[in-house]
Formats: C-alpha cells, sequence, structure tokens
C-alpha cells in the first residue's frame, strides 16, 4: 500500500463521496475511497428525510438550486441502473392561509426560475382529491411532480458496490487525521496507515472543515451542526399520504414532513436545532413533542401511536447558506465539498459532475474505459426476494434453498438475501450493516426475532465464533460469552 499512489483519493463514503466513486470509476484511474465509520454512508446519508427535492427551496442562481435541479434528474436512471428503489412521488407545500398562499407564490416563481419543470399552485379541491388525509383547513398548496423519494444509504451502497466491482479500493475504520503534501502527491494517514493519492476530494460532510484544517486552510464559513429528529411509522400506515407533505417553509428550513418511503413505511419530521456535538444524533421527548403536532396539522388523523422508532441526522449547515464545492486555495488538486445540507441528496449525482469538472481543470484526465461494469456486482444489482417476482422467487429457491428460509418475518427477508449481502463486493459483516442492505430488522419487530439468528449467519459465512460479531461498529459487541 505504501508505494502505491492513486490517482484520486476521497475522503468520505456518505452521498457525495460514493457518488464521486461511482462517476470516476468510469474512467481509467486508480481511486481510493477512505472513510472513517465501519460502512459506506455512516454520517448524514444515513439519517435524513429521502427525499429527491425538485428544487424550488434552493435561492436563484445559488450552486444549491443549479446542482439540485440538476441532479434531481439523474438520481432516477442511476437508481434504475443499481437497482435502488426510487418513486417519483411528488410533492406537495400545503397552506393554509393568505400568508402561506403568499410564500407559496414566492416559492412558485422561484423554482421556474430554477428551472423546475411541472411546479404549479393548486386549489383546495384538487389537493384533496390527490391527499385525502389532509387538513381539511389546508386551502393551498405547490405542487411539484418531479420530487421524488430514495433510500438515500442504499443509493450510497449501490454506487460504491458499482466502484468497487469497477476496481475502486474502500479503506474503513479509516478517519484521516493528518495530510502531507510529498512531492506530486499527498500522503492520507490515519494513525500508523497511509494511502497517498495525486488527487484529493473532501467529502468529509460535517468533519469537512476539519479536514481542511489538516491542509493548514480554514473554510470561509462555519459548519453549524443542526439536528432533525424523525419518527417512522408502521407499513400499516402506509396509505396516510401519497405525495411528501411540506408546510410553508420558515426561515429555520423546508419545514417538518410527513411523506412515504420507497420502503412502505410513513416518515414523520425533521425539526431543525443547533446542537453542540456534530455527533449528536440523540433524539428528544421535546423534539418528538414537536414533530409530532407539526405531523397532526397537516395530517389530523395520522396515527402516531404505530411508531416503529426513532431517530436523528444532523446536517452540515454553512453559515454562508450555500455549498462550497472549490479546489483548495492552496492546492489545486485537493477539491473541498462542504457545508452539503439539504439538499444534498437531491443534488449528489451532479455534485459529484461538478467536483470531476474541477479534478479535469486541475489536471486529471479522464479516458473513458472500455470494461465499465454497469450493475452493482458482476453478477447484477441483486435483487432482494421480498422483491421478485414469484417467477423469480420459484428460480431462487431452486438456485439456493436458503432462498426458502425467513430470517426477518416483519420485511420478508430470507437467508440467501442475508449470504448475498455479507458475499458483496463490500461485505455486509456487522448486524447493522446485513440490516442496512437487506431490511432484516427494520420492521415492526426491530430485530427483536431475527438479530440472533442474522449474528449466527454472519458468523458461519465468516468463519468466525458468534461473540464476535458486533452490531454496528468493531467496538459494540452484541454477546459477551456463553451462560451455559
Ligand atoms: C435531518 C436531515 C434531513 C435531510 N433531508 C434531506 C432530503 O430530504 N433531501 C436531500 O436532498 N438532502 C437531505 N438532507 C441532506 C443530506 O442528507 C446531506 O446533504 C448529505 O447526506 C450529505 O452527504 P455528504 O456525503 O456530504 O456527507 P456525509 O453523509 O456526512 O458523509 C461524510 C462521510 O465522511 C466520513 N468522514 C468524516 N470525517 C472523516 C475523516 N477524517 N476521514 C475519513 N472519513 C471521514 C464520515 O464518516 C461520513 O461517512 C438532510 C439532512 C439532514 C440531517
Amino acid at each position: 500500500m505504501k508505494d502505491k499512489i492513486y490517482d484520486v483519493a476521497i475522503i468520505g463514503a456518505g452521498i457525495v463521496g460514493s457518488m464521486c466513486a461511482f462517476h470516476l470509476s468510469k474512467y481509467k484511474l486508480n481511486i481510493a475511497v477512505l472513510e472513517a465509520g465501519i460502512d459506506v454512508a455512516s454520517g448524514t446519508t444515513r439519517a435524513n428525510s429521502a427525499i429527491i427535492h425538485a428544487g424550488y427551496d434552493a435561492n436563484e442562481g445559488s450552486l444549491k438550486a443549479k446542482l439540485n435541479v440538476k441532479g434531481s434528474l439523474m438520481v432516477e436512471p442511476i437508481a434504475k441502473q443499481l437497482g435502488v428503489h426510487y418513486k417519483r412521488c411528488g410533492s406537495l407545500v400545503i397552506g393554509f392561509n393568505e400568508q402561506d398562499l403568499d410564500h407559496l407564490n414566492r416559492l412558485l416563481v422561484r423554482g421556474k426560475k430554477n428551472g423546475v419543470l411541472g411546479l404549479e399552485i393548486i386549489d383546495e379541491k384538487r389537493l384533496h382529491q390527490m391527499e385525502p388525509n389532509v387538513s381539511k383547513e389546508a386551502k393551498y398548496a405547490l405542487y411539484a411532480p418531479t420530487a421524488g423519494i430514495v433510500c438515500p444509504y442504499d443509493l450510497a451502497y449501490a454506487t460504491c458496490e458499482n466502484a468497487c466491482t469497477n476496481g475502486a479500493d474502500f479503506f474503513f475504520e479509516y478517519k484521516v487525521d493528518k495530510i502531507e503534501k510529498v512531492g506530486l502527491s499527498f500522503s492520507l494517514y490515519a494513525k500508523e496507515k497511509c494511502v497517498r493519492a495525486k488527487y484529493v476530494i473532501n467529502c468529509a460532510g460535517l468533519y469537512a472543515d476539519e479536514i481542511a484544517g489538516l491542509i493548514s486552510e480554514k473554510l470561509p464559513f462555519e459548519i453549524i451542526p443542526r439536528r432533525g429528529e424523525y419518527m417512522l411509522l408502521d407499513k400499516c400506515e402506509k396509505d396516510t399520504v401519497s405525495h411528501t407533505i411540506f408546510v410553508t417553509p420558515s426561515e429555520k428550513g423546508k419545514g417538518i414532513l410527513v411523506s412515504p418511503t420507497v420502503d412502505g413505511n410513513i416518515i414523520v419530521g425533521p425539526n431543525a436545532n443547533i446542537v453542540e456535538s456534530k455527533a449528536d444524533t440523540g433524539v428528544t421527548a421535546e423534539g418528538l413533542q414537536e414533530i409530532s403536532q407539526s405531523a397532526v396539522t397537516m395530517v389530523p388523523n395520522i396515527n402516531l401511536e404505530s411508531v416503529i422508532t426513532t431517530f436523528a441526522g444532523v446536517r452540515s449547515t454553512p453559515t454562508s447558506g450555500d455549498f462550497y464545492i472549490k479546489p483548495s486555495t492552496k492546492h489545486p488538486k485537493f477539491i473541498h465539498s462542504a457545508g452539503i445540507e439539504s439538499p444534498g441528496l437531491a443534488s449528489s449525482p451532479a455534485i459529484a459532475l461538478y467536483i470531476l469538472k474541477l479534478l479535469e481543470k486541475a489536471g486529471l484526465k479522464l479516458k473513458e474505459r472500455s470494461d465499465y461494469i454497469t450493475t452493482r456486482t458482476k453478477n447484477g444489482n441483486c435483487k432482494l426476494f421480498c422483491d421478485m417476482t414469484e417467477e423469480e422467487r420459484k428460480r431462487a429457491i431452486e438456485k439456493n434453498p436458503a432462498n426458502a428460509k425467513i430470517v426477518c418475518r416483519c420485511e420478508m427477508v430470507t437467508e440467501g438475501d442475508i449470504i448475498n449481502a455479507i458475499h458483496r463486493p463490500i461485505s455486509a459483516h456487522t448486524v447493522d450493516m446485513v440490516k442496512r442492505r437487506t431490511r432484516a430488522g427494520m420492521g415492526r419487530c426491530q430485530g427483536g426475532y431475527c438479530r440472533a439468528r442474522v449474528a449466527e449467519i454472519i458468523a458461519r459465512e465468516l468463519n468466525i465464533s458468534v461473540d464476535e460479531v458486533k452490531k454496528f461498529s468493531s467496538n459494540s459487541h452484541i454477546l459477551c460469552g456463553r451462560t451455559k
């Protein structure tokens, strides 16, 4: 490893780093992805609203607006290519009074200037036809038919698996803590380990300012951690709404939403509160109260008692208000992607292309390869059993009887799905890695039934003892020894 010099090193495997790896792996390049966490999507990409925003929210002329509108249209074809669940469900920002209508009209004008297609203000009759459960007090809505939903971490897994299949090297639990410029390359250290690369992309999310600090650079703004809390409702509530429903926004953000998810749940949240620590993903009683109240205002008969889990994500809000995607002022071959708050997920494919242009400008040669593999793995896109047709299921069971053994009853995940996740290009070797790739443990019982079985399958497939299997990080033990 010491002597190898990569063409490009990407720091951080959130959605921005993942999309960079995905786009770069189409070219004849040696790519390294350095991730502090144990898995892809260990940061903000793991916990957000999962909305592919249409692009009416960001100020006209901002980088956010440009990349949101472009990126949101790119997500669907990428999802299709890599077998990621995506749905263009459309969004509705609802208004209750004349003041809200003024705000919606401003968003309409801004959206049109940003280039968002199909935006319109609809009246209460149409709104209630489209969404019968929305409050009867709602009189207007801004309808954005191009908005969609996706599974954010699956989009990151898929793009990274594709990059890995195409030869990108991934280094996990690799927290870059020192950077040196040696000759024409950068040495990126994590404790005693070192990866060298000619070009570097800083996609470290909330910590992008700290990475800049490692090359003695201060970004021209501050990153403020702003937490958003969520509740996830059981699938039996899936008919509550079919579009993403927002209230008219305030200066704090796009406001709390009620939305379907691609997996058939209903998501409620987020609020927006500044927290002291960038790692503070705690959920508070007050926060849940705040989002519950807002949800009931929008959808009065929403069944909040059917909540199956709560969680929180932290935005990397830049004091400058816009995405910052620029070469370092000291090193032109070192590109920063910082302040990527919402709509960072929706914008991510376009952010990556923007970064590729900056790399090219800095001298990187992008020569297309002829052997590019378009799918996640050499064998295709790893369809889960629950997504298969009856015919596909029959064939899968004939091929491997493990596909007939249901391990997670809530989400209908088979032993075959789990084995597959463990042996995919980026191996799922903890219980949570398996959970996020297969949904085993994501249903109503939240893993109460299947977690032990998943741990046993991981142990068997990786030929380790079951007490070596971890939940989410290298020191999150599940078992500490035998009782008998
Ligand atoms: C509450 C909330 C709701 C949101 N809703 C939406 C939405 O609906 N739609 C939308 O478009 N956007 C949304 N966003 C924004 C979106 O989630 C982010 O813009 C996006 O996930 C940022 O991706 P990233 O790759 O820049 O950062 P991250 O996902 O945080 O990735 C950065 C990665 O870098 C790694 N890292 C950090 N330091 C180091 C280091 N020293 N060495 C190596 N690796 C390191 C981290 O472990 C992490 O995996 C929301 C965000 C929040 C918090």
